[in-house]
């Protein structure tokens, strides 16, 4: 069995025996997670209270993320909190009580896009004997890796508008997999459009600039100047985008990762600088290009 990095460790889930023993009647009924379900009567209290306690236990390891795509299971308005079998209970039923097969995930990662797949199993064949090998894995595993190590999603929230970016921390296989399976690329993007009622263009124009505002932290170019800059680029022409029934251009995706990065970064740096509040006079420095990191 692959290392476990997460707290508290898997080994300190213990099964009642009346839990053990519900589990085996759930396990032998044709559908052995549906709790309404004729043949789950006497087990089903049982079932309940277990699926709970089992939710709780992988929010405590998970911190209360996503295991894939680290929104906040609590905090997301829209999500919602779904145990997740990383093997699918439909492809390994054995699966479905194991602890470390259990996780939990938002409906986005879970009903909407991992469903029943077993693309991101090595080996789908023989994944019911080697589940609890983090290699058999092409994602980033939820019990058996820590998720920062390969990917760090950064949040920065200004009233309704919420800017996220994921970090790849390591070039390597599973990193790009996950981020790819899980569309995290698409997150980064939705999460300009959060302002509701407003249309695209605008919410995404207004989610920089009052970011920028509130994090605008330095000396070189004048608050002012970047925000005309980052308008500029907001309705520029090119290639790709499209316009949308008002007739503003969409801001291209490119551009616009280009930014989300540029405002993480001048967070991060304000927050370090123990940030204080600014006035119209400030100015903001753009983020210097980032060091090639050295291999420690
Ligand atoms: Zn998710």
């Amino acid at each position: 069995m692959s290392h476990d990095p997460l707290h508290p460790p898997l080994s300190e889930f213990a099964l009642t025996t009346e839990e053990t023993d519900a589990i085996k009647h759930a396990l032998a009924l044709h559908d052995s997670w549906k709790l309404e379900q004729v043949g789950m009567e006497p087990v089903r209290d049982t079932l309940k209270a277990l699926r709970n306690r089992i939710k709780y236990f992988h929010l405590m390891r998970q911190k209360n993320l996503c295991c894939y795509c680290r929104s906040n299971l609590y905090g997301g308005g829209l999500f919602t909190i779904d145990r997740e079998h990383i093997v699918p209970k439909s492809h390994c039923k054995p699966l479905t009580y194991e602890i470390s097969n259990l996780s939990v995930a938002c409906k986005r990662c879970n009903m909407e896009i991992k469903k029943n797949k077993t693309s991101l199993f090595h080996n789908p064949a023989t994944i019911k004997d080697t589940h609890q090998d983090k290699d058999s894995y092409k994602i980033i595993h939820p019990n058996f890796e820590v998720y920062e190590d390969f990917i760090s999603r950064t949040q920065l929230q200004e009233g309704t508008s919420v800017l996220v970016k994921f970090n790849k921390r390591k070039e390597d296989a599973k990193t790009e997999f996950t981020y790819e399976f899980f569309k995290l690329r698409e997150l980064e993007c939705n999460s300009f459009d959060a302002a509701q009622g407003l249309p695209q263009s605008t919410s995404t124009q207004t989610a920089i600039e009052s970011s920028l505002v509130s994090i605008a932290q330095g000396d070189s170019i004048p608050l002012d100047t970047f925000i005309s800059l980052i308008r500029q680029a907001a309705t520029s022409e090119s290639d790709d985008d499209q316009k949308n029934s008002s007739g503003i251009n969409t801001l291209p995706k490119d551009e616009m990762n280009k930014f989300i990065t540029a405002a993480l970064e001048l967070y991060a740096k304000s927050v370090n600088e123990q940030y204080t509040p600014i006035g119209h006079d400030r100015t903001l420095s753009l983020p210097a290009p980032r060091a090639q990191e050295s291999d420690e």
